[in-house]
């Protein structure tokens, strides 16, 4: 079958050829119908030093993708062929405690679609049927290509209370931007988002965004005077992984302000401890998505209203896929999606 695979050691990615994925008793095969483009992909496009050490040679990659249930293991109960799903990337253990508690998100034994193991960007994917995410008829196959990213922007919104919060988002990524519209449609009252890119903070304010700060430009404390915010923002969702981008987060939580961290930083991070301490601080860490409490409040957000089309900036059958990946490197563009049939 037809891929996208890491073929050599050097920034690239490659249509090659490989087998059709076998199916166990426990998985289901899915045929894709249309993948997105993360900026993991990105990252094992440009070969940057995490990519090196965490990718295999040959190494089928992708992780956002929409398809159709085309078979499926002896053991596997809830599915049919036909079925049309996503599915949850991070495959977990099952034994570790937290699995076995119920906390699926918290395997420590997470395995990547896409990085640790062949991925979705070619004609079949082999999943553990636990993973598939059977979508609702109402969800549009492009935005079910990207609920694996939504997924990221949800998790880490919805992990405080926003109805009547000052919000502010570092980043805007399509996950940061996803995050401004999911706090705008829950009842966040400022919705503040920075970045340095002019495409991406005009994106996020289509999206829902109540203010995009380009911080080259503007100080983030001068805007919070304009809105007339005296004291600070009540939650923080850093979305860059911008050492900078964190620290002006810390300067202008207020105090007893709570952040949920998914951008990651480079390297270590220095930053001033006095600030969480003394503004009392609540700082928690993000990794992908709760499984599967987050897929179900995609599907109902999306039913509710909430409009993700905007964010699709680009969509190229997959034989195109160099001209989308360039586009995804510009940064001139939201979510880039390959057809691929
Ligand atoms: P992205 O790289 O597209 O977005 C990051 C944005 O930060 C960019 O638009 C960039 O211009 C912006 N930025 C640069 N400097 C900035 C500054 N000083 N202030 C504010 N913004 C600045 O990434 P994405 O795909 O939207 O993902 C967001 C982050 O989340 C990335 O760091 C990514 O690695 C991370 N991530 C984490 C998880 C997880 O499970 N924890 C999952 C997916 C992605
Ligand atoms: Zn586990």
């Amino acid at each position: 079958m037809k891929a996208l695979a890491k073929l050599k050691a050097e920034p690239g990615i490659w249509q090659t050829e490989v087998d059709k994925p076998e199916v166990g008793p426990n998985d289901v095969l899915i045929r894709i119908r249309k993948t997105a483009i993360c900026g993991t992909d990105v990252h094992i496009y440009k070969w940057d030093e995490w990519a090196q050490n965490t990718i295999p040679h040959g190494m089928v990659v992708g992780h956002e993708y929409v398809g159709v249930v085309e078979g499926m293991g002896s053991e596997v109960r809830g599915f049919k062929v036909g079925d049309r799903v996503s599915g949850e990337g991070h495959i977990t253990c099952g034994y570790c405690r937290n699995c076995r508690a119920g906390r699926v998100h918290l395997c420590r034994n997470t395995t990547g679609v896409g990085v640790n193991r062949p991925g979705a960007f070619a004609e079949y994917l082999v999943i553990p049927a636990y993973n598939a995410f059977k979508l609702p008829d109402n969800i549009p196959d492009n935005i079910a290509a990207i609920f694996d990213p939504f997924g990221n922007a949800v998790h880490t919104a919805l992990s405080f209370d926003l109805v009547g919060e000052d919000v502010l988002i570092t980043g805007a990524g399509p996950i940061g931007i996803m995050a401004a519209a999911v706090a705008r449609h829950v009842g966040a009252r400022h919705v503040v988002i920075t970045d340095v890119n002019p495409y991406r903070l005009e994106l996020a304010l289509k999206m829902g965004a109540t203010r995009a700060v380009d911080v080259s430009k503007q100080n983030l404390k001068d805007v919070m005077k304009e809105l007339g915010m005296t004291e600070g923002f009540d939650v923080g969702l850093e979305m860059s992984g911008v050492p900078a981008a964190f620290r002006s987060m810390l300067d202008t939580m207020n105090h007893g302000g709570k952040i949920a961290m998914l951008g990651i930083p480079p390297s270590d991070m220095a930053i001033d401890w006095n600030k969480v301490i003394f503004k009392g601080l609540i700082i928690k860490g993000i990794y992908g998505r709760e499984m599967f409490e987050t897929w179900y409040k995609m599907a109902s957000l999306i039913q509710s209203g909430l409009d993700l089309s905007p964010m699709i900036t680009h969509e190229m059958p997959v034989s195109r896929f160099q001209e989308g990946f360039d586009i995804m490197c510009s940064g001139q563009s939201g979510k880039v999606v390959l057809n691929w049939y």
